[in-house]
């Protein structure tokens, strides 16, 4: 077949690119306009990370100085890439020979973890937020310091879920995984977290928080760290490991592409950027995997977790696999960009 279309949930490439001075277009990392020429359409939410500095204000000043320079990135690199906020958008953006190029923050402290700013990074088009990086904060604890979800993380959450931003668990405590679970009336996503029963790693999902993604109606995003994948050098085994046993818990449809790309150091062998997809694909495809479950992993599951955010829960269909008031939006396998149409409400039972 023709290069996939890749829908990557997580990478750091804004954070780099404003740290090093670099263009969208061609730099020195793992993923650019040049190396998406390469694919058969490209999207991507790229995460504003400020957690690697050290106070809360810092990094809410440097998310302010980030924004508009991966801003000015988009206006610059037009013609090649367009801002993407729905599903919708990022069709019309690959229709058009377009790369998309959702926005995502990883660590509330970019927005002081303030429940008031989230309406302003909705219209910033913020469409992802991860609640923690690896250190505490005034929502939650993270995966290395262990502690819930706060009274300011919960009022968090559900305006985030009430506006549509998505919420991510990757790096979140286990706690305050299951606090989040607890109260989400929508989809949630692990946007580059693995299977801990694979590789035993605290950024790793157990089989149960799985099981509660899936049936919450959301995706994990495999991710292509070597820590997150394998105690040895990984290999692309690693990478089918991870999602074999994703798929042999019943998360057809639940998993998705996080690479974590610009944000790690060391990535399975043979796979050295954005442009390695491809070989990914073609690795899993000699595993046997059908088409239609690979275009779900490259793409699909992912588009339709966006989809799924913009609309409310159905009551009725509470706690069942269905419980969204409409139907899921799929790519066939094969289909040409024209086809790709959004799926009609199905749901009868929504009062
Ligand atoms: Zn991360």
């Amino acid at each position: 077949m023709t290069n996939p279309i890749v829908f990557d949930g997580h990478c750091d490439t804004a954070a780099e690119l404003f740290r090093k001075h670099e263009e969208l277009a061609d730099n020195t990392g793992m993923v650019s306009l040049k190396l998406a020429r390469q694919l058969g359409g490209y999207l991507q939410f790229y995460a504003f990370c400020t957690c690697w500095q050290n106070g809360p204000e810092t990094a809410a000043a440097e998310y302010q100085a980030m924004l508009p320079f991966f801003q000015a990135q988009l206006a610059r690199y037009a013609g090649q890439i367009s801002l993407c906020r729905t599903a919708d958008e990022a069709l019309a953006a690959l229709s058009a020979g377009r790369c998309g190029a959702f926005l995502s923050i990883e660590g509330a402290e970019s927005i002081s973890c303030d429940p008031g700013l989230l309406d302003e990074a909705w219209a910033q088009g913020i469409r992802m937020i991860t609640l923690t990086w690896n250190h505490r904060n005034a929502l939650a604890g993270s995966c290395r310091t262990g502690e819930g979800l706060s009274a300011q993380g919960r009022e968090f959450v559900r305006r985030a879920q009430k506006l549509g931003i998505l919420l991510d668990v990757s790096h979140l405590s286990d706690r305050a995984f299951w606090d989040l679970c607890e109260i989400s009336e929508k989809p949630i996503v692990a946007s580059h977290s693995n299977s801990r029963a694979v590789c035993a790693n605290a950024r790793n999902l157990t089989d149960e928080q799985f099981g509660a993604i899936c049936r919450l109606g959301g995706t994990a995003g495999l991710n292509l760290y070597r820590d997150f994948l394998s105690d040895k050098p990984a290999a692309f085994e690693d990478v089918y490991r991870h999602l074999d046993h994703f798929l042999s818990l019943g998360g057809e449809g639940h998993v998705a592409l996080g690479g974590d790309l610009d944000g790690c150091d060391e990535l399975p062998e043979g796979f050295s950027s954005v442009a390695s997809y491809p070989a990914l694909w073609r690795y899993l495809a000699g595993k046997g995997y059908s088409e239609q479950t690979l275009t779900s992993l490259f793409s699909g599951a992912l588009l339709d977790v966006l989809r799924k955010c913009l609309y409310k829960r159905c009551r009725s269909h509470a706690g069942t696999a269905s419980f969204y008031r409409f139907s899921c939006f799929k790519i066939s396998p094969g289909a040409s960009i024209s086809t790709l149409a959004p799926a009609a409400s199905s749901c009868s039972r929504e009062r």
